[in-house]
């Protein structure tokens, strides 16, 4: 009997919808004479997220109700908690155009390749603007998440889907990339049952080093999970960061005591909402814990610092087993002489080597010197290299809180 955390929802099992053997090639072979429906990247790594069973029990996108509900309420219209809507649009015409019960096959507009089967069952047109009220707190199109949502077709469609093909991530992420059922059962051989996800979507430096070694001090694994999908423009790709992150792991952790996966989510930036749909899907993952640490998920300034931890402790008590491990902002002290947290050391600012993700960036961008307090040499060396391999420089903006410069109270 594993001893992990059970899958979210009421059956308690993972629930891949990724067809397989001959159902899968029998379906791609209907799918070519299925209506094609165009769907972005955030939709398709939606949709695949659903066929690895990592967003267990979703069967498919959702409907009116289950909308609404999600918007408002967290939950689906079965009652399960669900912190984030997942839905596919279509235009008018293409809406208009397809019939009660019909078969559509989702095509990736980017890639061009079928991702998914799904049977229409209703079509329905949203308030764009209260989705982003409740899920994202703003309606700023500054905001990306926003953007992604005001920018969405006019008619979402909603039904069951059939997992055709995990597009790029299997191949582009060999290694990496892991469905729940492959994680969980490395987890299981190695025996354990406590296990703390670490979310990463930038370089792994020596605070993250110290939020994951938190977590070893109590738990028996530790899961270093990136976000394979997509990122804003100027942000380190996942093949630069997973060499990274073995670098720093082969050096300073303990053997057997860290898995490194990836998944295929496209962020939302969407903070506190966004921090419980990864710790849903961490659930099923088999992780015990997410570790929260300051503005989870966020973008810009529109979560406050912890805003990602407290909204925990707004939801049911039994809405979610993968329960947070917050954790203030880290960083180096020089009079502690070591990592410590706002929680931890008792010193100033002038103290401290406080020196955000894009600062950092910046400096490596230019060819400057990085504190070694600040990351590991080895890791600095991939990431000086990646920098000086890059044909043009990135324009990096500063801004704010966010990156954690600047104090916000
Ligand atoms: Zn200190």
């Amino acid at each position: 009997m594993s001893k992990l955390v059970k899958p979210h929802g009421k059956d308690k099992k993972l629930k891949p919808l990724l067809l397989e053997g001959k159902e899968l090639s029998e379906e791609k072979k209907k799918a070519e004479g299925l209506r094609k429906v165009p769907i972005t990247s955030r939709e398709t790594g939606d949709a695949i997220m659903m066929g690895i069973g990592a967003f267990t029990p979703l069967g498919g996108f959702m409907c009116d109700e289950d909308w609404k509900g999600v918007c408002r309420d967290m939950k689906l219209k079965d009652g399960t908690f669900w912190p984030i809507p997942v839905t596919v649009s279509a235009t008018k015409e293409d809406a208009n155009a397809i019939k009660d019960n019909e078969e559509v096959v989702l095509i990736d507009e980017e890639s061009l390749d079928p991702i998914a089967t799904m049977t229409v069952t209703k079509k329905y047109a949203i308030d764009k603007e209260l989705e982003c009220r409740e899920v994202f707190r703003t309606t700023d199109t500054e905001h990306p998440g926003v953007a992604k949502v005001m920018s969405q077709k006019d008619v979402n469609l909603a039904g069951p889907i059939k997992v055709i093909s995990e597009s790029y991530f299997p191949e582009e992420f060999a290694g990496i990339y892991q469905r729940p059922a492959e994680a969980r059962k490395m987890f299981e051989e190695k025996g354990w049952s406590t296990v703390a996800a670490l979310q990463l979507r930038n370089p792994m430096h020596r605070s993250h080093e110290y939020l994951a070694k938190i977590a070893l001090e109590i738990l028996d694994g530790l899961y270093i999970h990136q976000l394979l999908g997509k990122l804003k423009a100027g942000d380190i790709p996942a093949d630069v960061r997973v060499k990274c992150i073995d670098v720093l792991v082969d050096n300073y952790f303990l053997k057997d005591s860290v898995i490194q996966g990836g998944y295929p989510l496209e962020m939302r930036y969407g903070g506190p909402r966004e921090a419980l749909l990864h710790a849903v899907f961490r659930q099923n993952y088999g992780c015990s814990h997410l570790i929260v640490g300051r503005d989870h998920a966020g973008v810009g300034d529109y979560y406050g610092p912890f805003d990602a931890q407290k909204i925990f402790e707004e939801i049911p008590k039994d809405a979610l087993e993968c329960q947070p491990l917050k954790i203030d902002w880290t960083f180096y002290c020089f009079k502690c002489r070591g990592m410590a947290s706002m929680k931890t050391c008792p010193h100033g600012k002038e103290d401290r080597l406080l020196l955000s993700g894009t600062m950092l960036r910046k400096t490596l961008s230019e060819g400057g010197e990085v504190p070694a307090d600040f990351s590991r040499p080895e890791v600095l060396t991939i990431l000086q290299d990646y920098y000086q391999g890059l044909e043009k420089k990135v324009d990096i903006k500063l801004h704010g809180f966010a990156t954690g410069e600047g104090e916000k109270k």
